[in-house]
């Protein structure tokens, strides 16, 4: 007998073997489904929402120095 514990919602849960348990290590293929909604959203994590400005700031600020 196998016991976990799911990493998503934190629940316990005993199988008799990994194979028997398609959703391993998570209790439910609900949370596996979260897990992978997870890793989802940070491969497509939306780039450019910051603005630009110590960067260009700084460029020009060193011109003045000369
Ligand atoms: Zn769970």
């Amino acid at each position: 007998m196998i016991r976990a514990r799911c990493p998503i919602c934190g629940k316990n849960f005993e199988t008799a073997t990994i194979d028997a348990w398609p959703g391993f290590p998570f209790c439910s293929d609900r949370c596996k489904l979260i897990d992978l909604g997870r890793w989802i959203d940070g491969n497509y994590a939306i780039p450019g929402a910051e603005e630009p400005k110590e960067d260009e700031l700084n460029a020009d600020d060193a011109e003045d120095h000369g």
